[in-house]
């Protein structure tokens, strides 16, 4: 039978917005001592907005970019996508043959294009060659913006530069986190730019940037091999290998996919990022009564 106090958690902490799974989900998560953040969308907003979006064709112009990327993105959960399309607002062309390669980018046919979008590793993977773009797109990634490449049947056409708010109490929440005992990491698919100065912002010292998902995944298992049970929190489908490999995994409910939530030993609901520090801080109390 689940111990009166473990029960008496879990209503406490949905009082404060954070669904619980479980009463071993409590315990498990009573014994994390670190926490890998995702980036966007968990530790930022998740709403990111279009900077700028640059051609580096001649016969393209930037507004050309913008919308031809909208075009590719129109069915994309994923909030680069989502911030594309709406950065191209009015009308945008039909897509085909949509397809998501998580962590990485989309394609789909446009106007009989093949068209791709998404990291570079991605454009190097489909064999497109973006050095035309390296100058000006690391001035955008300096800045800390997110810089997603845009080729249509094989050949660069520019590239979009996107801007992600840290989330205001996620300083504030990390802060918290040191002194519940819990070290805080930032394990992100963005490039290592971006998320260093996320991080810095944020006060996380410990970075792993360009990670697909399931390098996220071994980066996890890498913290549990090392005898230190690790908590992941996100919000993506490109976070739950990660989540589920964790010892626990926390999913912001608001912004969150269905995989994500599914993962998840605990949701919140309101995607308030202080409520993680609460979270651990209750778990620990209720297991020290217990023991
Ligand atoms: P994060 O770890 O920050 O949540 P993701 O793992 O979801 O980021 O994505 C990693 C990178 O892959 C993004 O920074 C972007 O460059 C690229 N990417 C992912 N999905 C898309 C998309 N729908 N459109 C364009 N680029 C994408
Ligand atoms: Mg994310």
């Amino acid at each position: 039978a689940t111990p009166t106090a473990v029960v008496a958690g879990i209503g406490n902490a949905a009082k404060y917005g954070i669904i619980v799974r479980s009463g071993e989900a409590l315990e498990r998560l009573s014994r994390i001592r670190r926490a890998a953040f995702d980036k966007t969308g968990t530790l930022t907003c998740g709403k990111p907005q279009v900077a700028a979006a640059v051609s580096c064709r001649d016969n393209f112009a930037d507004s050309d970019v913008l919308h031809l990327a909208a075009a590719a993105e129109q069915r994309s959960e994923h909030p680069l996508g989502r911030a594309i399309l709406a950065g191209a607002d009015g009308s945008v062309a039909a897509a085909e043959d949509f397809r998501v390669v998580p962590g990485q980018g989309v394609s789909a046919t446009v106007e009989n294009k093949r068209v791709l979008v998404g990291k570079a590793d991605f454009m190097k993977s489909q064999g497109v060659d973006i050095s035309a773009a390296d100058a000006p797109a690391r001035e955008w990634m300096r800045r800390g913006a997110t810089v997603v490449y845009l080729a249509s049947d094989g050949q660069l056409a520019g590239f979009i530069a996107l801007a992600d708010a840290l989330r205001p109490d996620a300083p504030r929440a990390v802060q918290k986190l040191k002194a519940a005992g819990v070290a805080p990491m930032l394990l992100t698919g963005d490039n290592e730019a971006a998320a260093r100065r996320i991080a810095a912002k944020a006060g996380i010292e410990d970075v792993k940037a360009d990670l697909l998902p399931e390098g996220k995944m071994n980066a996890i298992y890498a913290c549990s091999r090392g005898g230190e049970p690790v908590c992941m929190i996100g919000d993506g489908v490109n976070d739950a290998p990660a989540m589920t490999a964790a010892d626990a995994g926390i999913a912001m409910g608001g912004v969150g996919s269905d995989i994500a939530i599914e993962s998840a030993d605990a949701v919140l609901v309101l995607d308030d990022i202080k409520r993680i520090p609460y979270l651990f801080s209750l778990t620990q109390k209720v297991m020290r009564k217990i023991r």
